[in-house]
């Protein structure tokens, strides 16, 4: 029988085209669930956010969450359920709708706060935390998730193998749709940072070099020069001289 518990390396290949939730894409759609934070759960208290959370039967665990993330679990659930019957009739949850900052921060809130992530234990066993190992079973499960828009925490900076969340795409679809609280709405656009690639970077590129009469090469990569022209035309137009590209920016470039 395999041992699902056993710890492996973490895959090569996991949460193509997907990325983590950012923390302004989960304020800008679902707002804030309470005005302060810290390293324990504490109750939602926004009274718009609270009519989206229930609690349900995933089948081996009951969980409580954002209501569209439960819709999306119970597929991800009947998919492994398909899969591996076995494993999943072993797994369990150690949470999901959970208002807290992130492990060890004190200014970034964990996703759990909305109740768009989960934490996933095997036999009753949680994954250990940043250890760059993972069970035998998460591995066998992430697929599913990741095939389903979910990210899986394995990929952390700091290793999370239990943690699984709706990604940053599978939100912004849900926003366009109406999905995530019954109205239609716009998502907001992100925040363009150093570091960051696309085709969006590409346009902001083209945009500072028209306002600015510059040269950047308008190749996706926001780096150290594209950076210095941002902050060049922040100072030049009032705006908080950053080198973040958020709404102001955005505005005043016509992106
Ligand atoms: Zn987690």
């Amino acid at each position: 029988m395999t041992d699902w518990t056993k710890l492996v390396p973490i895959p090569a290949s996991i949460n193509q085209g997907l990325t983590s939730a950012r923390q302004a894409t989960m304020l800008g759609l679902l707002g804030n669930p309470r005005s302060s934070y810290n390293q324990l759960c504490q109750p939602v208290t926004n009274p718009k956010l609270k009519p989206l959370i229930e609690s349900r039967d995933l089948g081996p665990f009951r969980a409580t969450g954002l209501r569209a993330a439960l819709d999306s679990l119970t597929a991800v659930m009947a998919d492994i359920k398909k899969a591996q019957p076995g494993l999943h009739a072993m797994l369990g949850t150690a949470g999901m709708l959970c208002a807290r900052n992130q492990r060890g921060s004190t200014s970034a809130i964990s996703n759990h706060s909305w109740g768009s992530a989960i934490d996933i234990t095997i036999d009753g066993r949680l994954d250990a935390y940043g250890d760059g190992k993972v069970q035998a079973g998460l591995v066998e499960i992430f697929p599913l998730f990741n095939k389903h828009g979910w990210y899986w925490g394995a990929a952390f900076g700091k290793e999370d193998g239990m943690h699984f969340e709706c990604s940053e795409q599978l939100i912004r679809k849900w926003a366009t749709g109406s999905t995530l609280n019954g109205t239609k709405e716009t998502p907001p656009k992100p925040l363009l940072v150093l570091g960051d690639r696309g085709p969006e970077v590409a346009l902001l590129q083209e945009r500072l070099n028209a306002a600015l009469n510059l040269k950047l090469a308008a190749d996706g990569v926001f780096g150290h020069s594209t950076f210095a022209a941002v902050v060049a035309f922040q100072g030049s137009h009032g705006l908080t001289p950053d080198g973040a590209v958020g709404k102001k920016t955005r505005d005043a470039l016509g992106l």
